[in-house]
């Protein structure tokens, strides 16, 4: 049998991260500043510090300024919301990231709608995944556009291609939907009232898994050389007592055999979105500016 490729997201997000960096030195050339990413942190919750912290180092690794803004969790509405309009109008920010989930008294879809569209390096405002449906330029969210990246180096064109992507969350599956159809995929969208998923995941040449739900893609339901995009994170308990480790929504050793390629959890999708939150900040600044877009992101 032979084995299926380990698409490498870990390399392919540093190599990323180096674009970025270059051009990030040309626009501060140019405009005299550098592009600035403020990310907005409300309590504590030790996963979301973890990955504000990494977000925070990376940026200044590529060399743009890093605004971190952590509230308590009992921040009130309109306190969060004068925060984001102060952003908004602050003009050493490009980008503006709420970090999510917010605590239960809050209102996510007030406060994404309060972000100015121009700023919203996630792509969550409704404005930016109008645009995405229509086809206009927009600040497209992160992990489907890192799956995009991932998917197109390994494949080239994928016109033509049939698509299955499971999950039609707002933040992955349906903009991973929308960036597959721009590209001219015969898409369809799985979720958890599709029937037969197995025979639906068979038809596919791509499969994007974003469910959250421990290897549950298996090795058959794969057509052979089809691609494998696992979104993916799910801890479950580890080899040793009391120790956990991270897998995926796809069962990838049982795939190996089957696939052209896949991506591993950790080290595949993972490490695409801060990278692809950077080149968005980029982007963003650029736009603002009024440059035209970074060419080769
Ligand atoms: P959501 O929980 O918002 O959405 C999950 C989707 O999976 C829903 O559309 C749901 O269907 C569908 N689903 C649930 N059970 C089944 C089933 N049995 N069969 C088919 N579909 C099912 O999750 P997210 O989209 O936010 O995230 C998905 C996964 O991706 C999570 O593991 C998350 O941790 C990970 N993730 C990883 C990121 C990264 O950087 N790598 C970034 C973001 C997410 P329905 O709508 O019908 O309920």
């Amino acid at each position: 049998m032979t084995m299926g490729k380990l698409i490498d997201g870990t390399a392919f997000a540093a190599r990323l991260r180096g674009q970025v960096a270059e051009k990030v030195t040309d626009f501060v050339a140019s405009q005299g500043r550098k592009p600035g990413l403020a990310v907005v942190l409300v309590g504590e919750d030790p996963a979301s510090s973890v990955y504000v912290r990494s977000k925070g180092k990376m940026t200044v690794a590529v060399g743009m300024e890093s605004l971190e803004y952590k509230r308590p969790a009992d921040i009130s509405q309109d306190e969060l919301l004068a925060l984001i309009d102060d952003l908004n109008k602050n003009d050493a920010v490009d980008g503006i990231l709420v970090q999510l989930p917010l605590p239960k008294h809050l209102d996510e879809n007030a406060v994404i709608a309060a972000i100015d569209p121009a700023k919203d390096v996630d792509g969550f405002h409704v404005v930016n995944s109008g645009r995405l449906a229509v086809g206009l330029p927009a600040l497209v969210p992160c992990t489907p556009l890192g799956c995009l990246m991932l998917l197109k180096d390994e494949l080239g064109d994928l016109s033509g291609m049939e698509a299955v992507v499971i999950g039609r969350s707002n933040i992955v599956g349906k903009p991973m939907a929308a960036l597959l159809l721009a590209e001219s995929c015969t898409v369809t969208i799985a979720h958890s009232r599709t029937r037969d998923l197995a025979s639906v995941v068979h038809r596919a040449d791509i499969v994007v898994a974003a469910v959250g739900r421990p290897e549950m893609v298996k090795g058959e339901w794969i057509k052979p050389g089809a691609t494998v995009i696992d979104v993916g994170i799910n801890r479950v308990p580890g080899d040793e007592e009391g120790k956990s480790r991270l897998v995926g929504d796809v069962a990838t050793a049982e795939c190996l055999g089957h696939v052209r390629a896949i991506t591993p959890v950790p080290g595949g999708v993972g490490p695409m979105t801060i990278a692809v939150l950077l080149r968005n900040t980029l982007v963003a600044a650029h736009m603002r500016a009024g440059l035209p877009a970074p060419e080769g992101l």
